[in-house]
């Protein structure tokens, strides 16, 4: 059963949850019970493939869904045609280091991972739980869910789709992506403002009794393809193991060692489904927090403080240009043992004043399992060049902000546990910055998305994919952009 991270009394199912995305008093939706898998599972979940292990995890995580079911959306997701060979290969960098690479799908970020399943189980979730109406997918983006959820429920049938994205907060190929969107059932608009005022007007928008009523009256019901919905989160743990299982076949590590996991962090969802993997019983050792500039998150794993009363910046690392990590609200439920009156608590400073400090028990246990550290743009340019210049491989943005929190907690611990480092995009996605890092030379991008392209090729050696030079020939269709107190006309609009 699934609960609220703020009102323990509510009990639903997973389709209900995975249907409905946020919980009508604002918490988000958690299981409440994790199970915990044993060596002898983990041995075989090794046997199998990136499929098999997905719909071996993904039934501990999906109360109310057949094994059919899961096979069905498991089955449709993965397939060869979206995600190549292997979804989610494992690359050795170091003695002890090694990227694992999330983004063979078809938007060439993570996202896909999970928004390749989501609209499977949303179908399958309103089949069901019955319901009639269409569903409103309603997204916030910072450029790589934006687009990876377009990809995924472009013309599902029950559902049509909207999402906001910060008009100057996104890279030159991401608002393309966007714009040249193809489907029915979709549509794209701009906010004049940053990624936080998107996602803040569009849970505002799902919690307004108002807006509820009129699209209501239209028979449509919202739901969200944000990592606040479960669905989201469910998917991302199964890499996790899959990169474990990995390393145990290629005898990089025994069954039962400990890894650490470092992830480039912004709203706290892909480190989230790594802590959920931990508590489901695989051996890990620390998680490394990632952050860059907009070190919200850094600073809290640090001092136990919350504060987002700082300034806004726009990085080279956009996905990750966040100052309100909805996703802390699940990690703080558990550390708190399920206090739903104590995290309401929590919640409400944040809105009321930006801030909240938690108890030392609770740090004494963030610290236990977490280690945050965060980088600027120029130290994440100068990483893309070192990691280039020592092992030839070339990283984008996001995850060189991992690489380098990585290199400094090794620095600071010496601790030689072997290391998975999420590689969150292709390099290609942010070709104007990865090609600052590698030659130096500063690129102005703007309408010359191709050539850079070509020169990112040249430079790294690398083949640029399929979806993001084919771009080239697409038409723009969504060229609107609003006020960020104008998104609900939007929404309205779209029905
Ligand atoms: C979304 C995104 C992130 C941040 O992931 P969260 O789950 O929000 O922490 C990091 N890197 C890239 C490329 C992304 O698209």
């Amino acid at each position: 059963m699934f609960t609220s991270t703020r009102n323990k009394n509510v009990e639903i199912s997973a389709s209900q949850a995975i249907k409905q995305g946020i919980s009508k008093d604002g918490g988000l939706f958690i299981p409440t019970e994790f199970a915990k898998l044993s060596k002898g599972d983990l041995k075989t979940l090794c046997k199998k493939d990136y499929s098999g292990r997905a719909a071996f995890i993904l039934k501990y995580l999906l109360d109310d869904f057949t094994e059919e079911e899961i096979n069905h959306c498991v089955v449709n997701a993965y397939t060869k045609d979206k995600f190549g060979e292997n979804p989610a290969p494992v690359k050795k960098l170091s003695e002890n280091s090694f990227v694992l690479e999330l983004w063979h799908g078809p938007t060439c970020a993570f996202k896909d991972m999970a928004l390749q399943i989501l609209p499977y189980f949303t179908t399958v979730s309103l089949k069901k739980t019955g319901e009639q109406k269409t569903v409103l997918i309603l997204v916030a983006t910072s450029g790589d869910t934006g687009k990876a959820a377009l990809e995924g429920f472009r013309d599902v049938e029950g559902t049509k789709i909207l999402v906001f994205y910060p008009t100057d907060g996104v890279s030159n190929i991401q608002k393309l992506q966007m714009t040249t969107q193809e489907g029915e059932n979709v549509s794209v608009c701009g906010i004049f403002g940053n990624f936080d005022d998107a996602q803040n007007g569009v849970k505002k928008i799902f919690t307004d009794k108002e807006i509820a009523k009129q699209i209501n009256d239209k028979n449509h019901m919202f739901s969200s393809a944000n990592s606040i919905n479960w669905g989201r989160l469910a998917p991302q743990t199964v890499y996790y193991f899959s990169a474990y299982c990995d390393m145990v076949n290629n005898n990089e590590i025994a069954m039962g060692d400990k890894i650490n996991i470092a992830v480039p962090t912004g709203n706290f969802g892909n480190i989230l489904a790594a802590y959920y993997a931990k508590k489901m019983g695989l051996p890990v050792n620390k998680l490394i927090c990632a952050s860059n500039r907009n070190n919200v998150l850094s600073d809290f794993i640090e001092k136990g403080i919350y504060d987002k009363n700082r300034s806004f910046y726009t990085t080279v690392s956009p996905s990750m240009d966040i100052l309100i990590s909805s996703n802390l609200e699940r990690l703080l439920f558990d550390l708190l043992e399920g206090d739903d009156k104590e995290l309401v608590n929590l919640m409400t400073s944040l809105k009321e004043e930006g801030k909240y400090q938690i108890s030392k028990e609770i740090y004494e246990k963030l610290s236990h399992n977490f280690y945050g550290g965060f980088c600027d743009d120029k130290s994440t340019k100068e990483t893309i060049k070192e990691t280039f210049e020592s092992f030839g491989y070339v990283i984008d943005t996001h995850t060189a902000v991992a690489v380098k929190v990585y290199n400094d907690y090794i620095s600071k611990t010496g601790d030689k546990t072997k290391t998975v480092i999420a590689s969150t995009a292709s390099p290609f996605k942010f070709c104007e910055a990865v090609l600052e890092g590698l030659t130096g030379e500063k690129e102005n991008g703007e309408g010359k998305e191709f050539l850079l392209l070509e020169k990112l090729s040249e430079k790294g050696k690398i083949t640029p994919p399929e979806a993001l030079y084919s771009l080239k020939d697409k038409k723009v269709r969504f060229s609107d952009a609003c006020k960020k107190d104008e998104m609900a006309e939007a929404v309205l609009k779209m029905l």
